[in-house]
């Protein structure tokens, strides 16, 4: 699997899955089966099955900066209990293999960022060792938003149980009790260019990454987008956001931000190859291109 360059860093891919998920018009409440239409038409083959589902990944990304390797996001996991989701209970996945790919082992991670704490993000942040949820990267310090942790502390706290507080107790608690946690304000930066900017609706305390080097721009946009669909319609929420209203803002000021840069975004679900750019798209909207067209 190529990785993709910023400058003097390089970004790998890591997917834990790839597979049809959701059928498009339930996941995009505002989207009509008219907009559905000119999406299949428009889009590259690999974006939406015939009966119009949703092609998506569960993609985590490795910087590689020479100092350090930072890991972004986290996928599902394995043999977490996710009873309201019956297609991820207990999954087995080819997450350590697929890091083996890009040349690393657990140990190899000196940080993991965690753009949100929505349970898909946070997976592979524990595994079971001994029927005990344990830190999958031993070395590794986990950076989240200060706002997302407080947030998601208080929805466990008050005992509403939903397979984000499963994720937090199995997969954010550890790494808390563990002292490898690390909370961050908005204006946090790893290392030189590697910094969080907020973006906020998908969630609270949701960020995206910014990783600048020798002049170019590369963007970890997390669930900002989870679907091209949102490039052609950037209006379009989903119902996984928290707030619809303000993931949309938030969405729309960020593909307006890097729209004809040349910059790459690297979201968290989009299939392969995953990886483009932003260009307006002639007959509305914007569309995503993978770097080398
Ligand atoms: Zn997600």
């Amino acid at each position: 699997m190529q990785a993709t360059k910023i400058g003097k860093y390089l970004i790998e891919r890591v997917i834990e899955s790839e597979r049809p998920y959701a059928p498009a018009l339930d996941f995009f409440p505002a989207l009509t089966a008219e907009m559905l239409n000119i999406c299949k038409k428009e889009f590259e083959p690999g974006q939406l099955t015939q009966d119009g589902r949703l092609e998506m990944s569960f993609t985590a990304f490795v910087i590689k900066t020479g100092r350090h390797n930072i890991m972004v996001d986290t996928c599902c996991g394995e043999d977490k209990e996710r009873p309201l989701r019956p297609a991820f209970h207990k999954m087995k996945t080819n997450f350590i293999p697929a890091l083996a790919q890009a040349r690393l082992k657990p140990e190899d991670i000196d940080f993991v960022m965690c753009t949100h704490l929505h349970w898909d993000h946070v997976g592979w942040n524990t595994r079971l060792v001994n029927g005990v949820w344990t830190p999958t990267f031993p070395n590794a310090k986990y950076i989240m938003s200060k706002t997302e942790f407080d947030h998601w502390d208080g929805v466990y706290r008050s005992g509403e149980k939903n397979t984000h507080t499963q994720a937090f107790e199995d997969s954010v608690d550890p790494i808390i009790r563990a002292n490898q946690a690390v909370l961050v304000k908005d204006d946090f930066e790893l290392e030189q260019g590697i910094s969080i900017e907020p973006c906020p609706g998908h969630t609270p305390g949701n960020f995206v990454i910014n990783v600048r080097s020798e002049n170019q721009t590369g963007v970890l946009t997390g669930d900002v987008m989870h679907h091209q669909i949102q490039l052609r319609y950037p209006e379009m929420s989903t119902v996984a956001d928290d707030d619809q209203n303000l993931s949309r803002i938030s969405r729309m000021a960020l593909i307006e931000k890097h729209a004809d840069t040349g910059n790459l975004i690297f979201p968290a679900h989009f299939p392969s190859p995953t990886v483009g750019m932003i260009q307006t798209n002639p007959t509305g909207g914007f569309r995503f291109k993978g770097p080398q067209q």
